[in-house]
C-alpha cells in the first residue's frame, strides 16, 4: 500500500520527537501516545494560546484546575452514567468490536445481510448494545461497587461543580465564565488516527454562565471568537469549516451545538465545538445535590439559573491540525524537502545556531550566541553533520529561523539568519538576534 500522508506524518513525528506511542518497547498500549521533546512544547504553546486568549486577556473569565476524579453521583446527576455510550457491536467470528455507526459496515448489524468489516463474514455482527466510555476504577482499598469512582470523560463537571466557588471567590457577576484546560478520558470503542481519537487526550473548556434568554447572542459571539482564535494559529481558513449538529446528532445535554471542522487528510472532522447547553447541568446539579445554584442579580435582586454556552476543543486534536496543516513538500533545487510551515510563535523551537564548520573560531561564537538566547527562547544547537543536513534536520521540525555562524562571523560579529519558508538569508548583528527573533515571533 503506498504510505499515505498520515503514514509520513506520524513517521515524521516519532523521528523527530513530537509523538511516541505510548509503552512503545511492549508493543504499544492502544490509542495511548506520549509527547516527545518537540511535540510537549507544540501542544504547550498551543495551551499557554488559549490560557492567554481565554483568561488573562478578559476580565470576564476565571482560570480552574479541578480534579480529574470527582464525586460518582455527578456522573450521575450530569447523566454520563445513562446516556455517555457509543453503540456497541461484536463480530461472533473474527471478534473484533465496532462502532455500530462504523461507515465500512454494510447492512443492519444483528440481520443476516450485515457484514464484519475486517472478517467480510456475513450475519456474524451482533445487535447494537450501548456501551459507555466512561472508565472506572476504585477508590480506596475495596474494590466494590460503592468505591466505583470515574476518570472525567470531560472538564466540563469541573467546572460546574465549583462555579459558585469561582463566582463568589472572584466576584464575577453574570455574564462571566471560567475556563479549564485538563486530561480526560473515554473509553472509545475505536480509537485511532493517530491523535485525533485517544483515550486519554486533553481538553480546553470554556463554560460562560449567562442570563436565560441571552444564550442565542452569546453563543455567536462565542462562535465568532473561536473562529478567530483559530485562524490566528495560522490554520489555513480554507481547511476550516462550521457543522451544525442535526436533531440526531445533538449529546444529551445540548439544545444547539456547532463543530468546527478542518479538512485532515483524512477528511473533514470536527476538532472544536460550540455547544448551548442551556441550565442543564445546573438543574441537575441543583436537583441531586440538594444545594441552590442559583445566581442572585445584584441590579435587579432577580434569581436564576444561569444558561451555559460552551466552547470546547481537545489540545491533542488541536495540535493535529497544526501538524497537518503545516505539513509541506517541496522540491528545492532538485531535492525533496518535508519541512513543518508552523507559524513562528506557535513552533517548539524557534532557532537553531549552527558553527559552518567546527574549527576557527566558529563553534565557540555560535556556543556564546546560542547560550545567550537561551534565556529568552527555546533555541537548539547543532554542529553535527554538513549544513545542508542540518538545515532539513530543523526544516522537519519547523524551526523557523537557522542561525549559522560562519568565516566573516569570527571577523565582524554577524551571522546569517535562514528563513525557513523563504530559504532567504540575511546577514543580522550577533548582537541584535535577541530583537531580530523577538520580532519575527510576535503574533
Ligand atoms: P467525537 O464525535 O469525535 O467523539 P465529541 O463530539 O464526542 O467528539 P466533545 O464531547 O464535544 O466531542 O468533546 C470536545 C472536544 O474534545 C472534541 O472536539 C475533541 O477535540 C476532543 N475530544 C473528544 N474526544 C476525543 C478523543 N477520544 N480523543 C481526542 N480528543 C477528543
Amino acid at each position: 500500500m503506498p504510505e499515505t500522508v498520515m503514514d509520513k506524518l506520524v513517521s515524521l513525528a516519532k523521528r523527530r520527537g513530537f509523538v511516541f506511542q505510548s509503552s512503545e518497547i511492549y508493543g504499544g498500549l492502544g490509542s495511548v501516545w506520549d509527547y516527545g521533546p518537540l511535540g510537549v512544547e507544540l501542544k504547550k504553546n498551543i495551551k499557554e494560546r488559549w490560557w492567554r486568549s481565554m483568561v488573562h486577556e478578559r476580565e470576564d473569565i476565571e482560570g480552574l484546575d479541578a480534579a480529574i476524579l470527582m464525586h460518582p453521583r455527578v456522573w450521575e446527576a450530569s447523566g454520563h452514567i445513562a446516556g455517555f455510550t457509543d453503540p456497541l457491536v461484536d463480530c461472533k467470528q473474527c471478534k473484533n468490536r465496532f462502532r455500530a455507526d462504523d461507515p465500512r459496515i454494510k447492512g443492519t448489524p444483528g440481520q443476516p445481510d450485515a457484514q464484519c468489516p475486517v472478517c467480510g463474514t456475513k450475519g456474524s455482527l451482533t445487535v447494537a448494545r450501548q456501551f459507555n466510555l466512561m472508565f472506572k476504577t476504585f477508590m480506596g482499598p475495596l474494590e466494590e461497587a460503592a468505591a466505583v469512582v470515574y476518570l472525567r470523560p470531560e472538564t466540563a463537571q469541573g467546572i460546574y461543580v465549583n462555579y459558585l466557588n469561582v463566582l463568589q471567590s472572584s466576584r464575577q457577576k453574570i455574564p462571566f465564565g471560567i475556563a479549564q484546560i485538563g486530561k480526560a478520558f473515554r473509553n472509545e470503542i475505536t480509537p485511532g488516527n493517530f491523535i485525533f481519537r485517544t483515550r486519554e487526550f486533553e481538553q480546553m473548556e470554556m463554560q460562560f454562565f449567562v442570563k436565560p434568554g441571552t444564550e442565542v447572542e452569546w453563543f455567536e459571539f462565542w462562535r465568532g471568537e473561536r473562529m478567530k482564535w483559530l485562524q490566528g494559529l495560522g490554520i489555513r481558513p480554507e481547511k476550516l469549516r462550521w457543522h451544525q449538529h442535526g436533531q440526531d446528532e445533538l449529546a444529551h445535554y445540548a439544545k444547539d451545538a456547532y463543530d468546527i471542522e478542518y479538512e485532515f487528510p483524512f477528511g473533514w472532522q470536527e476538532f472544536e465545538g460550540v455547544h448551548n447547553r442551556t441550565d442543564f447541568d445546573l438543574s441537575n446539579h441543583q436537583r441531586a445535590s440538594g444545594k441552590k445554584l442559583e445566581y442572585l442579580d445584584p441590579a435587579t435582586n432577580e434569581r436564576f439559573l444561569p444558561y451555559v454556552v460552551e466552547t470546547s476543543a481537545g489540545a491533542d486534536r488541536t495540535a493535529l491540525v497544526v501538524l497537518c496543516d503545516a505539513y509541506r513538500e517541496e522540491e528545492v533545487e532538485g531535492e525533496k524537502r518535508v519541512v513543518l510551515q508552523f507559524k513562528p510563535s506557535l513552533a517548539p523551537l524557534k532557532a537553531a545556531v549552527f558553527p559552518l564548520v567546527n574549527k576557527d573560531g566558529m563553534p565557540e561564537l555560535a556556543r556564546r550566541i546560542y547560550d545567550g538566547l537561551r534565556g529568552e527562547f527555546n533555541v537548539f544547537y547543532d554542529d553535527g553533520g554538513s549544513i545542508g543536513r542540518r538545515y532539513r534536520r530543523q526544516d522537519e521540525a519547523g524551526t523557523p529561523f537557522g542561525i549559522t555562524v560562519d568565516g566573516q562571523s569570527t571577523q565582524d560579529q554577524t551571522v546569517t539568519v535562514r528563513d525557513r519558508d523563504t530559504l532567504k538569508q540575511e546577514r543580522v548583528g550577533a548582537g541584535q538576534l535577541a530583537a531580530y527573533l523577538k520580532a519575527k515571533l510576535a503574533g
